[in-house]
């Protein structure tokens, strides 16, 4: 898909800010530095749309990003960020926690993970929440330009072992810097968007 239009339509700090629309949403989480900013300009094609994390942890806000007049990302803070007070953390728990499980419009989750490394325990507890919530699952598995071709199996194996992956989802192996895997994320998308 090649997207024209993408407004950020509101920065929301708690849920009556939250859009009233009532279009398909995918929230976007992942580890701080993972490369969900990168993911979403890639998307979106644009160079630098979603903040290129300067502070990692450090947004306490949900960035919802109307795509096209026909669906939100949901840009949720990063998380595993070891320099964060418990207390953000906390925070941090408790307005993903609201929006997931209360947010009939949530169409699925885009979780990026590291294709390169084994998915680390808060990945593992992101995608656990998931699961128990019945939430979809897009999984991302980025940063594949910087490992060889030949090697993405055995490391998509790695990630998928380590999640303990649900077949039902999908999973996607992706780059921010070539653009692999995009169309094959647009497709996942549509798909959960007319669930
Ligand atoms: P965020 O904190 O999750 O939003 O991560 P960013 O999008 O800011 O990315 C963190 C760093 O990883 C930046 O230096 C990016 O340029 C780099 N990066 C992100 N995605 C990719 C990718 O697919 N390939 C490569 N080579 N670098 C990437």
């Amino acid at each position: 898909m090649k997207v024209n239009n993408v407004e950020l339509v509101i920065s929301a700090a708690k849920p009556h800010q939250y859009p009233d629309l009532g279009l398909p949403e995918f929230a976007l989480a992942g580890r701080s530095n993972v490369g969900k900013s990168s993911f979403i300009n890639r998307m979106i094609g644009r160079k630098s749309m979603a903040r290129i994390s300067s502070k990692p942890g450090k947004t306490q806000t949900l960035n919802f990003y109307k795509i096209e007049d026909t669906l939100f990302f949901v840009d949720v803070p990063g998380y595993g960020y070891a320099k964060v007070a418990k207390t953000e953390r906390e925070a941090w728990g408790r307005m993903i926690e609201t929006y997931m499980t209360d947010r009939p419009q949530l169409s699925a989750c885009i979780h990026i993970v590291d294709l390169r490394h084994a998915p680390s325990a808060d990945d593992v507890a992101m995608y656990e929440f998931l699961k128990h919530y019945e939430i979809p699952a897009i999984v991302i598995a980025t940063k594949a330009d910087k490992i060889p071709k030949g090697k993405w199996q055995k490391h998509l194996k790695v990630v998928k072992e380590t999640l303990d992956f649900d077949p039902l989802d999908d999973i996607i192996v992706f780059s921010s810097e070539t653009g692999l895997g995009k169309d094959e994320v647009w497709k996942a998308v549509k798909k959960r968007m007319y669930e």
